[in-house]
Order: structure tokens, then sequence, then C-alpha cells
């Protein structure tokens, strides 16, 4: 079989895409004399990165015509005032859906703020309702990241059906919800999952064995060209910030995938960045407007 030449699965046009659609439905909302939606981010402590995805958020809002409102909270806040924050936005009125940046400082434990957040509200997708009406295949607030890579596959008229897919890390918000996505009797999806993880073994060769390799583990170039098998559709979500003395931020974003190796042995690829990071964002705005429609039942305007 000859290799075709390989395409570049872009996440910036396609986010880019979904924001126009949003932003054309706030519009309508807006006409119609309709409260827009409005997002709410928490945000403990002072993490670099952090405040960038806050403010990246920010900006997507503002792009698309939601509100938005940032929490800042001091980073030796005791996680009582987290959960206290958590209901207070619960029950605000004006909230449509509301995140808390990840990670949290370790003396807060995730999993009980995730737990506090109302499920109408859980925007992230992290929380059990949400997770578990997602594998029953029952509406829900879809994590953002396997949300924004399976828009992307449809997007693009990527074929699923009866593939082989490798699904490398198996986190709670990107590697185990992305495999049971992909698994479900549903377009896309209809896959033929192995989710890969630390303990793994011969991970190179079950990659190579992939119709569709999705790399979602946290290390620089760790997929090589061996691991990729000639055609295949290479899903980088992998984003770990490097020294790079030449950026004036002082680093750069690396993928999971050494793209210039495995590049050429691909039918397509996303660039990192411009691939799954802006579908991630964008899939959030696509949550906080279903919020918005469930709670006044204008899924119609
Ligand atoms: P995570 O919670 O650290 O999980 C990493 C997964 O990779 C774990 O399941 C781990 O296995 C597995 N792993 C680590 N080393 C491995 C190895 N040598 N061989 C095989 N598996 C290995 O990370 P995450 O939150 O899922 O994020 C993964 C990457 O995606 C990070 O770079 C993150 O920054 C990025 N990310 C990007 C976006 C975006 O919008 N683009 C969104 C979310 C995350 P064990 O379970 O056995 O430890």
């Amino acid at each position: 079989m000859g290799i075709q030449a390989v395409r570049i699965l872009d996440g910036k046009a396609c986010a880019e895409q979904i924001r126009r659609e949003i932003g054309e439905q706030v519009r309508r909302l807006r006409a119609d004399g309709m409260r827009v939606p409005h997002l709410a981010a928490v945000l403990v402590g002072d993490d670099g990165a952090s405040e960038t995805y806050v403010a990246n958020k920010v900006r997507d809002c503002g792009e698309v015509g939601f509100e938005s409102t940032v929490v800042r909270l001091d980073g030796g806040v005791g996680e009582a005032e987290v959960l206290a924050k958590v209901a207070e936005l619960n029950a605000d009125e004006a909230i449509d859906g509301f995140i808390v940046q990840v990670p949290l400082p370790g003396h807060i434990d995730e999993q009980k703020i995730n737990l506090a957040i109302d499920s109408a509200k859980d925007v992230d997708g992290f929380g059990p309702e949400n997770l578990g009406r997602m594998c029953l295949g029952l509406p829900a607030f879809v994590t953002a990241t396997p949300n924004g890579v399976m828009e992307l596959l449809a997007r693009n008229g990527i074929a699923t059906e009866g593939k082989h897919c490798v699904v490398a890390g198996r986190s709670n918000i990107v590697g185990t919800p992305l495999s049971i996505l992909l698994s479900r009797n549903a377009s896309p999806g209809n896959c033929t999952v192995s989710i890969a993880h630390s303990r793994t073994k011969d991970l190179g060769e079950l990659c190579a064995s992939a119709d569709i390799l999705i790399a979602a583990i946290g290390r620089p170039g760790f997929i090589t060209a061996d691991m990729v098998k000639p055609g295949a559709v290479v899903i980088d979500v992998g984003t770990t910030r490097v020294a790079d003395s030449s950026r004036a931020s002082g680093f750069r974003l690396a993928g999971d995938v050494d793209f210039d190796s495995v590049a050429p042995k691909c039918s397509w690829i996303t660039p990192v960045p411009g691939g799954v990071g802006p579908m991630t964002r964008a899939a959030l705005l696509q949550n906080t407007l279903k919020a918005r429609q469930r709670r006044q039942d204008i899924s119609n305007v």
C-alpha cells in the first residue's frame, strides 16, 4: 500500500469555525432579548500555565459574546474556602457553568472539589454524573479535550468505524473518556480501542498496530516514527512546556509526538500547537452554550 500525502488536522481553523457558529447563536439570543451564556473560572494561586489557560478562556468567551467571570483565590486558601466558593457558584442564577482550574495546590483535594460542583454547571465534565452519562450515551457535558478530539475527527470526515485505535494515556480527563467515546456505537466511534499506560508491555509494537493513534502522555517526542503504522491518523494531545531561550516567554509547547519524523508516515496528524489545544478551548464554549440552553430550554433558538 502506498502512503498517502500527510494532511494536517488543523485544530486552529476548526476551532475558529466552531467559535463562529457559537457567536451566531449568541447573536440570536441577544436579538431575542435573552441573557447570553456566562462562564466562571475559579483560579487558585498564581501558577503561570493556569493563568494563561484562564486568560485564554476569558478571551474566547469575549470573542463569541459570552460573559465571563474569574474568581481568584489565594494559593494558601483552605479546602473549605474553595468548597464555599463552589457552593456559591452552584447557587448563582447568573452563572450557567463554571470550572475550577487544575492543578489545585497540593493541600486541596481535587476530587472533593469536582464532587461538589453541580452537574448542571459542570462544563468541564469532570464530575461522576457527566462522566457516567457519557458512558451510557446520554446527554452530558463531555470533557473538553476528548470532545475536541471527536469534533476534529468528525469535522475532517475521518473514518473511525472498525479501525484499531490506540489511546496512550489513561487519565480521567483525557485518555479514559476518549477511549470510551471512540469505542461507542456512534459516529465518530465504533473503533476497537486499546488503552495504554505506563505498565503497558511492548507499547511501541501496540502503537505500530494502530490505525488511529492518540498520544496523551505528557512526554515530549515520546512517539517516534518506528511506533507509527504507515498511513495512520495521529492525534497528539500532549502539551509540555519545554525551556526555549529563543522565545520571549522562555518556553515552547511540545507534543508527545516527534512530529518531524512521524508526519511523513501518516495520513493525518495534528500539530502542536494548533491541533488539539484550540479544540479543547472550543469544546468548553460548546458546553457553556449547552448549559445556558438547558437552563432555559432555549435549544432551538
Ligand atoms: P496525566 O494525568 O499525567 O496522565 C498521563 C498518562 O500517560 C497516564 O495514564 C500515564 O500512565 C501515561 N504514561 C506516562 N508515561 C508513560 C509511558 N512511558 N508509557 C506509557 N504511558 C505513560 O496527563 P493528562 O492530564 O492526561 O495529560 C496528558 C498530556 O496531555 C499532557 O501533556 C497534558 O499537558 C496534555 N493535555 C493537553 C490538553 C490540550 O488541550 N491540548 C488538555 C489536557 C491535557 P499511568 O496511568 O500508568 O501513570
